[in-house]
């Protein structure tokens, strides 16, 4: 009997459910990944996601090489076309079951759905593991049986699941036959430009593993207050790795339990507030597996669909292109463009500004990330952005809206992270494109015109 691995959010050989299962068979798994450029772009992604993923595929492939793994990558363009390619190839490796990380997303389910009936019709089947979490987030419910809306409650139950069920990582796998030649991966696919930014970002499991250490190292004591301080290291950046699945938040928190004990409530501040972000990507992956409207770009909360956003490309642009004329929304959408990564501080204040003080649909931006983001992760950027757009579950209120000059004083307040990423001569001309103060009521106004025009009950 011969399993096979499909590789896909999860390209690391350590804590790999779905991987040690395909390794109970009599014989090594064979092993595949489906380049689906053609989704992809349908998808929103941009040349910083596909590059870091193929630098990520290619320390995979070395690593499966090692283990005697052999990978086969298949070029297969779209998701519906993968499904028949896999189900063709594990027809003719004779393969039993093909093993493979649950995806929250409803195509991403629609393909494993094809694949699943593929599979069957010939008599093999597919197995679907949680590879991208640290607990099943969907099967996390309210007493009632329904799924969480709100973070904090989500977290409890998330804390109880985990005591009561907690499971461990597992460490790298044991060669399972002779060492192989690694599997060829391409610089770039169809569709993507090179990305220049590319050699800022190591990537794969062993880089990972050393920025997470050092991160515990340097940073985790004061994380708490040091985390929404752009121009400081204090957060761990490791969102790259979490979000391309090199990394497993599972090996996070036991990087921290090896540390600190089980007891999450007994941990000092700063390891207990990002352990609570870690529980943060869970959440958005439990909102995002409960409620799949959300992969149809509508809004959690339905009465914003009649928020009239306004058709502003000129506004969009120059948010875009950071040009707004507002200092520290300038700054890291400079940040971001050069290093394909933004504070998150600075993600809600653009984001906010964008959505709130521009009134530009959320969208446009959440668009905008997902084509200039090395850590682009659906769930999380859909998250982060309908929480600012006040559309989402568990969003900021529509009427509390950040200053961003307010936000630059205080997360900012020497002005070190706007003097980094500003080109000091643009940003001493260029006049805002918008009075805060105007637009912030604005925004109001038309966000409570959508919500009393809504039904009630
Ligand atoms: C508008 C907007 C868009 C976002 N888009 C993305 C995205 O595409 N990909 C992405 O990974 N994160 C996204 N985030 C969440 C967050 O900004 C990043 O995860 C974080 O900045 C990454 O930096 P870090 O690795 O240093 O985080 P740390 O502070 O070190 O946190 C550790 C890890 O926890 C997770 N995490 C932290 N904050 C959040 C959060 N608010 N929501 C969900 N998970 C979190 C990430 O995996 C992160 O790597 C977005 C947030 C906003 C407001």
């Amino acid at each position: 009997m011969t399993d096979m691995i499909w590789f896909r959010g999860d390209l690391r050989i350590q804590d790999h459910p779905a991987l040690e299962a395909a390794c109970h068979g009599d014989t090594p798994p064979h092993a595949v990944f489906a380049l689906t450029p053609e989704t992809w772009l349908e998808h929103g992604w941009g040349p910083p996601k596909v590059a870091y993923l193929l630098k990520s595929l290619r320390a995979l492939a070395n690593e499966l090489a090692e283990l005697g793994i052999t990978l086969h990558l298949v070029e297969a363009g779209s998701f519906e076309r993968s499904a028949s390619l896999v189900v063709e190839l594990a027809g003719r490796l004779g393969i039993e079951t093909v093993h493979a990380g649950l995806e929250y997303g409803v195509d991403e389910r629609d393909r494993d759905a094809l694949v699943a009936d593929g599979l069957t019709q010939a008599g093999r089947r597919l197995q679907l593991h949680h590879t991208q979490t640290i607990l099943p987030v969907e099967e996390i419910a309210s007493g009632s049986g329904t799924p969480y809306r709100v973070f904090t409650p989500f977290r409890k139950a998330w804390e109880a699941t985990w005591f009561a069920e907690g499971r461990s990582p597992t460490g790298r796998l044991e060669p399972v036959g002779p060492a192989t030649t690694p599997t060829r991966i391409p610089d770039r696919v169809e569709g993507f430009d090179d990305w220049p930014g590319l050699g800022q970002w190591e990537a794969g499991t062993e880089s990972g593993m050393q920025r997470l250490g050092d991160f515990i190292v340097r940073a985790l004591d004061a994380y708490d207050s040091a985390r929404d301080l752009p121009d400081r290291d204090g957060t761990s950046s490791l969102s790259p790795w979490l979000a391309i699945g090199s990394i497993s938040p599972g090996m996070c928190l036991e990087a921290l339990i090896q540390r600190l004990g089980p007891e999450l409530a007994r941990w000092p501040k700063g390891a207990r507030s990002w352990q609570g972000e870690l529980v943060w990507r869970e959440f958005y992956r439990h909102v995002l597996g409960c409620f799949p409207e959300l992969s149809k770009n509508r809004p959690m909360q339905g009465w914003t669909s009649a928020v009239e956003w306004r058709d502003a490309p000129g506004d969009l642009e120059a948010w875009r292109q950071g040009e707004t004329g507002i200092e520290i929304v300038d700054a890291a959408m400079h940040q971001l463009s050069e290093t394909g990564w933004m504070h998150n501080r600075c993600r809600m204040i653009v984001a906010m500004f964008l959505t709130k003080n521009l009134l530009i649909d959320w969208r446009h931006g959440e668009r905008h990330f997902s084509t200039h983001l090395v850590d682009y992760d659906f769930a999380s950027n859909n998250g982060g952005w309908q929480w600012a757009a006040s559309t989402g579950t568990d969003a900021a209120p529509y009427f509390r809206i950040f200053n961003p000059d307010t936000q630059a004083e205080r997360f900012d307040p020497d002005g070190a992270y706007r003097r980094r990423w500003l080109d000091p001569a643009a940003g001493l001309m260029r006049a805002p494109i918008v009075d805060l103060k105007s637009s912030r009521l604005r925004a109001i106004e038309v966000f409570k015109k959508a919500k009393d025009a809504a039904p009630t009950g």
